[in-house]
């Protein structure tokens, strides 16, 4: 059982009228299914609060109309209607003895009120924040106590919704408390404007009105950024300093990080575990309320370490609460080699910035968990005895056979390398990506304990070695390679010179130490982490790198997973020259020839070597050789051939493990032409419908 070290994780710590089992405390984080498909988002709570977790937040909850954030979807208290979506919730959290916590919120100008076609509020007119093109206009003190009225009734809706724990919201640059205390939004001149003391004014104010209309029953948080690293002009860690000894006392809870959500949950590559210490470690200091605070903590020693030196006194996590919702009860219970830790990828906000489901690159269950019925622990028994082969040991395979093996089956996987985990391992050894490592060793961790999967390194298949090997079921998960002919987005029919050009390199060359040197430009056509990882590559082996892109900014997916922002200030810390707009359309001897992608007007560069990130092609020889065989296959036992992952459509590591871990969870079931998950639709029935009342 639990190692006594960690016992201190498992204290009970009071929060106003309630009391935490333990202290770990999932943050509110948002998941792309909010008030939309509130099935879904309760069932991905719930399996946090099963997992030991003893407090699940929401994600923001919009309080009222005119701070309507559509087209993102996040929680809805805008009246009494949507106080069962959030009951579901409730109910399903405290079901495992877990704390229900809401966070409510007002966006002001950085609402969109794109489907309520309110007018934004914000202190003082000023363009919205995401680039809408109409303006927030200052409210006046009237809208100040109905912005006040507001959120009281929310606080009320969200008791009687069952939530055991009420936000107050002023972090991330995206709700009105915070607004005004923001120099830059905030150009008052009555009194919640000007000094510290009057900007703080609605946030004390806000505070004092939710204590008083649920704090008898709902510990009361308050959630607050201590900087935005903007200077004057945002809130900065001096005067949030006097924040907390202004309002120390008044919540029931301080839940403290940093602005905006690209400083808050920083991938990996960015930041390690713990990086928001030298900014919030001043609260508990300030404050005799317990603090929250959240650094992608995966390891318990480290999280001690946060109660111990005194710097928090729960352990808050949305990302590791995604990766692992059992990591509670997997250090509870000694297991600590079980946990699935976060590799800080950021594919879960990708969910939320794409406004699609949360996902995760680690938890294929992710949610899934009400629509398929997947469970991050349990999958169901095998259906037969039948024998699995595996072939390619990278995130794909890995999961397939590990899932296919905790399903009972007998399981080889065949790997044609000497290691395991194929672009993951592969991948981490670029700059920053090390922590992806993780998503190979859970997954050869967990195979090593199932005795009936069995693994071949150095074991390169043939067609005939899988027809020889005798198992009903085989999956191919043989992988990718880069294209190096330039096909790609911007150019359908390659490029000119590109693939007999002895000076071009493919990210698999750069993986493979296979390194250029002098000047090299690097072709991004992909516009995710490839190239900026080439680049940063390049520049530590001392190459002189140029980025060139068709697109017209760099790395620009990287702005759903909050990366954007810092790759961009790598780049440039790293002095790589960004060219942007720019095609690529041939290569000879050491010149470059260039395209504008909008004027047409063409350029040449000279470079030593061009790296192109453009488009990759399944290895998928061996599913074609084996299709080919198929007549063959009865007298060889076989019964079924698939392929996954990067062989089937290369894709995201997300791909590739979720793959895996479908086909281990439909292996045995008849294909169908059914939708292989379940809706949400808008009515309960037809008659509804038509009354027009859904
Ligand atoms: P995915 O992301 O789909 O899991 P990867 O490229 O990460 O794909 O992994 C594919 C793995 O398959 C690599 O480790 C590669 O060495 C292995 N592989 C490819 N072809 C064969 C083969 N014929 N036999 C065994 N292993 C193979
Ligand atoms: Fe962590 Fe990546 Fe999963 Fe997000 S998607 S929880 S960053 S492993």
């Amino acid at each position: 059982m639990r190692d006594p070290r960690y016992d201190i994780l498992f204290e009970p710590v009071r929060i106003g009228p309630v009391v935490a089992k333990n202290r770990f405390f999932q943050v509110p984080h948002c998941n792309g299914m909010g008030h939309q498909m509130p099935l879904a988002h309760a069932a991905m709570r719930e399996v946090k609060a099963e997992g030991g977790w003893a407090v699940i937040s929401t994600e923001e909850c919009e309080i009222h109309p005119s701070s309507d954030v559509t087209p993102y979807v996040e929680a809805r208290l805008w009246d009494d209607r949507d106080i069962p979506a959030l009951s579901l919730m409730a109910d399903k959290v405290h079901a495992h003895g877990a704390l229900a916590a809401v966070e409510l919120s007002h966006n002001g100008p950085t609402a969109s009120n794109l489907y309520s076609r309110e007018v934004l509020l914000a202190p003082s007119h000023q363009p919205s924040k995401y680039g809408y093109p109409a303006q927030a206009r200052a409210m006046d003190k009237a809208d100040i106590r109905a912005y006040r009225r507001w959120h009281r009734d929310a606080a009320v809706r969200g008791m009687r919704a069952g939530m055991d724990i009420v936000y107050v919201y002023a972090a991330h640059d995206l709700s009105l408390p915070m607004h005004f205390l923001q120099r830059r939004r905030n150009q008052r001149t009555d009194e919640y404007g000007g000094s510290l003391e009057n900007r703080v004014r609605l946030l004390r104010e806000v505070l004092e009105d939710t204590k008083e209309a649920v704090g008898h029953r709902c510990g009361v948080a308050l959630r607050f950024a201590t900087d935005e690293f903007l200077g004057p002009g945002g809130v900065e860690l001096a005067e949030a300093r006097d924040v907390v000894a202004m309002l120390a006392e008044l919540p029931d809870l301080w839940d403290v990080n940093v602005a905006a959500w690209y400083n808050d949950s920083v991938p990996s590559r960015f930041a390690p575990e713990g990086a928001q210490e030298p900014f919030i470690d001043f609260v508990k200091k300030t404050t005799t309320k317990p603090v929250v605070g959240v650094g992608r903590f995966t390891s318990p020693d480290t999280m001690v370490s946060q109660l111990r030196r005194g710097v928090l006194d729960f352990i808050g996590a949305a990302r590791p609460s995604i990766a692992d919702p059992f990591l509670p009860s997997k250090i509870e219970q000694g297991r600590l080699d079980d946990i699935r830790e976060c590799i800080g990828c950021n594919i879960c906000v990708s969910g939320d910035n794409t406004i699609t489901p949360l996902r995760c690159t680690q938890n294929p269950s992710m949610g899934e968990e009400w629509r398929k019925g997947w469970h991050p622990e349990r999958i169901a028994p095998k259906s037969s005895d039948a024998r699995v082969l595996v072939v390619g040991g990278g995130p794909a395979g890995l999961e397939a056979a590990r899932a296919v093996g905790q399903r009972g089956h007998e399981v080889a996987l065949a790997e044609a390398s000497k290691e395991l985990g194929g672009r993951v391992s592969r991948e981490a050894r670029l700059p920053g990506l090390s922590e992806w490592g993780r998503v190979r060793d859970w997954r050869v961790g967990q195979i090593r304990k199932l005795p009936n999967v069995e693994t071949y390194l150095d074991s390169t298949m043939s067609a005939q070695d899988v027809l020889d090997f005798g198992a009903q079921h085989v999956v191919l998960a043989t992988g990718c390679h880069w294209r190096r002919d330039g096909f790609g987005r911007s150019n359908g029919l390659g490029i000119p010179g590109l693939a007999e050009h002895p000076a071009v390199f493919t990210p698999d060359d750069l993986m493979d130490g296979r390194m250029p040197s002098g000047t090299v430009a690097v072709f991004d056509d992909d516009y995710f982490y490839y190239a900026a990882v080439a680049a940063e590559a390049l520049v530590k082996a001392g190459c002189r790198v140029v980025f060139i892109t068709p697109d017209d900014t760099p790395a620009s997916w990287g702005a759903y997973t909050l990366e954007y922002r810092h790759v961009r200030k790598r780049l440039a810390a790293l002095g790589v020259e960004v060219r942007v707009s720019a095609n690529i359309t041939g290569f000879a001897g050491r010149t470059l020839a260039l395209e504008d992608v909008w004027s047409d007007a063409p350029s040449t560069l000279e470079v030593d070597a061009l790296v192109t990130v453009t488009a990759r092609l399944p290895n998928d020889t061996l599913y074609h050789a084996l299709k080919a065989r198929e007549a063959e296959w009865a007298d060889a036992g076989i019964e079924t051939v698939d392929c996954i992952g990067d062989a089937l459509a290369p894709g995201l590591i997300a791909h590739a493990v979720y793959a895996g871990h479908r086909y281990a969870q439909e292996l045995g079931q008849p294909k169908t032409d059914e939708v292989p998950f379940k809706r949400h639709f808008h009515t309960a029935s037809e008659e509804d419908l038509r009354r027009g009342e859904a």
